[in-house]
């Protein structure tokens, strides 16, 4: 695409926000500068100025969508690189409101690649472009104006210690990407300009994050195990797997509840979490880093769509107009869809803050309710909670209850929570009542909770160590001292057919409402049960009616009768034909 806006744009920073928007500034300026205050070039791990590298990043599937418009090619890069592909809620494990969702597959796509391998794949698509320029280790104290202030005309720089001259960058457009403490609110102020409307929830959270080698499995075949805060509990955890069973653990904790950094209080807040497992695994892991925290005391919007005035040749984006609660994993997507409008707004032939900041007030506007709304949910948050927070909130809370039994809820939610589809796509009628619907039965059928000190006796005795034995064991071990199972075989670690139950070599299935109360007295139960070739068997169902040998292994259950398909994917190309069931796209044959 030709240069037709300028000679050079400047833009300050070189985070997520500030790479995205200089990739799209190639294409209509003939030079772009990225001025980073950190060094960069080479650097692969965690870096001073992104201290939230450190800590669980997730890309939500719109963002992985843009991204893969902006760098052709990402997905299978980063998965040649070990980063791990899957759908966000087929194969990521969540628990809400302390239960586990049932998991299906959305088309959601999920890329397990830490924030700064992620960063570090990005900066190099963009410093590869021939008239990008990285000036790093370069600090922006301010801008240079028109006499009047009306237009930037560029940005006053120095270098770190290494190199202190002060030097003035001219530049036709400046776009600032310095994140949460971006100085334009101060350099408006000095110019006689307004500073924008600030809207702040305030959330007290902080992240404390750990990198494990695991010693035991507790994803199967899952991407994460993640659980979500609410009122019972403001703790929850990203549990990320990595290759070579490395995971990544980070503990968030709201309204100041937070995870320590002290290995002791780390793994003993991990045993608190709503998911058993996690602190199973860490707890026999060996530890590979010291953890490390990070507080975000409130989450922030800058309304710069409502100034009356503003200076031409100078653009805001990123955390610096929208800093959200990162617990919602949304702030690189909005930054690579904020990159995306920014594309179109240069496609008009001018750059026009006033209508650019409005173009981005409406990509902002739903993550930011929905992550305020889900705040609002916890009754500490302060705020104002208005009768469709409320509705919303409870309705929410119910789509999550009916979720654990209905996966189908799980994937409309998370196409949603991908910001793939607007939050409406969970008002429609027939999936409301089904939510609605289904949580009720959930609730009538819920296994009473058993309180650990409803103690009613010393000790139980079980006769017979099959199925009916164990699961009575289990229940009883809730509220006997002891609980002592006899049988006439020996069972600890037999996993055969044996002499007390020779029906077990016959052909057994575990249905429904059965599976259901299982999963509820083992906590993990899927994963453990589910085997690579359970998941293979029902990609081969899938394949063997295609008329091609499909690579992919992890097509969904959904697509049994596919049309001539070469392999499925969970991202689209223009045109290419999509599962009518789960929405995941085939290439074309
Ligand atoms: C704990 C935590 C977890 C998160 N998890 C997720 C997640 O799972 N998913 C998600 O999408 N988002 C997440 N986020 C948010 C995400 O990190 C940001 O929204 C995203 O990186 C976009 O930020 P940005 O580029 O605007 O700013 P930043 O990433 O903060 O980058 C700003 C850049 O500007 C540079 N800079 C700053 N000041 C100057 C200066 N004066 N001169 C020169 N350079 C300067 C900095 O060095 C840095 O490189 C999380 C955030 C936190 C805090």
């Amino acid at each position: 695409m030709g240069a037709n806006l300028g000679a050079r744009a400047v833009v300050l920073g070189g985070g997520m926000a500030g790479l995205t928007a200089a990739r799209v500034l190639a294409d209509r300026y003939a030079e772009v500068v990225l001025v980073e205050r950190d060094a960069i070039t080479g650097v692969t791990g965690e870096r001073q100025g992104v201290p939230q590298g450190h800590h669980a990043h997730a890309l939500l599937a719109r963002g992985h969508e843009v991204m893969e418009q902006l760098f052709p090619g990402m997905q299978d890069d980063l998965t040649a690189n070990g980063a791990l592909v899957g759908d966000l809620s087929g194969d990521l494990r969540w628990y809400f409101r302390g239960r586990a969702l049932q998991q299906a597959y959305s088309g959601a796509i999920n890329v397990s690649a830490n924030r700064p391998t992620l960063e570090a794949y990005i900066r190099s698509r963009v410093l590869g472009l021939s008239n990008v320029v990285l000036r790093e280790r370069t600090i922006v104290r301010g801008l240079t104006t028109t006499p009047g202030h009306g237009r930037v005309t560029g940005v006053l720089l120095v270098g770190d210690d290494a190199d202190p001259r002060p030097e003035t960058l001219a530049a036709d457009l400046v776009v600032d990407a310095t994140g949460r403490g971006s100085r334009t609110p101060a350099w408006l102020a000095e110019f006689g300009y307004e500073r924008p409307d600030e809207e702040k929830v305030k959330i007290d959270l902080a992240y404390t994050s750990r990198y494990f080698k695991l010693t035991t499995d507790p994803f199967g075949l899952d991407l994460a195990i993640n659980t979500v805060p609410h009122p019972e509990n403001l703790r929850g955890a990203f549990f990320g797997r990595f290759p070579d069973s490395v995971a990544l653990l980070s503990l968030t904790g709201m309204l100041g509840d937070h995870p320590p950094r002290d290995p002791e209080g780390f793994l003993e807040y991990a045993r608190t979490l709503d998911a058993p497992e996690i602190y199973e695994a860490v707890r026999v892991a060996e530890p590979m880093t010291e953890p490390v925290s990070f507080r975000v005391p409130a989450s922030v919007r800058r309304r710069y769509e409502k100034l009356a005035r503003f200076p031409d040749g100078l653009l805001v984006i990123g955390d610096g107009v929208c800093a959200f609660n990162p617990v919602y994993g949304q702030g690189m997507t909005v930054a690579t869809m904020e990159a995306e409008a920014l594309a179109g707004h240069l496609a008009g032939g001018a750059v026009r803050p006033k209508e650019f900041f409005r173009a981005i007030e409406s990509i902002v506007d739903i993550p930011w309710e929905t992550s305020v709304g889900g705040d609002l949910a916890l009754p500490g948050v302060e705020g104002r909670r208005t009768a469709k927070d409320k509705f919303g909130g409870a309705f929410i809370g119910r789509l999550h209850t009916a979720a654990q039994r209905d996966g189908s809820l799980t994937s409309a939610f998370f196409r949603v929570a991908g910001l793939l589809d607007p939050p409406q796509a969970l008002m429609k009628p027939g999936l409301a009542i089904r939510a609605l619907r289904t949580a009720r039965q959930v609730d009538a059928e819920a296994v009473p909770a058993t309180a650990p000190d409803a103690v009613v006796g010393e000790r139980a005795v079980v006769v017979g160590g099959s199925i009916a034995g164990t699961l009575t064991a289990r229940v009883l071990a809730d509220h006997y001292r002891e609980v002592v199972v006899v049988d006439r075989d020996e069972v600890l670690g037999i996993s055969q057919p044996r002499r007390g139950t020779p029906h077990t070599a016959h052909a057994h299935g575990l249905h429904g409402r059965g599976y259901l109360i299982l999963a509820e007295l083992f906590p993990g139960l899927r994963a453990d049960l589910q085997t690579r070739e359970c998941r293979w068997a029902t990609w081969a169902r899938c394949a063997g009616t295609s008329t091609r040998a499909c690579s992919n292994r992890r097509a969904p259950a959904c697509c049994r009768s596919p049309p001539s398909v070469r392999c499925w994917r969970t991202t689209c190309a223009p045109g290419w034909p999509r599962c009518p069931t789960c929405g995941t796209c085939s290439a074309p044959s």
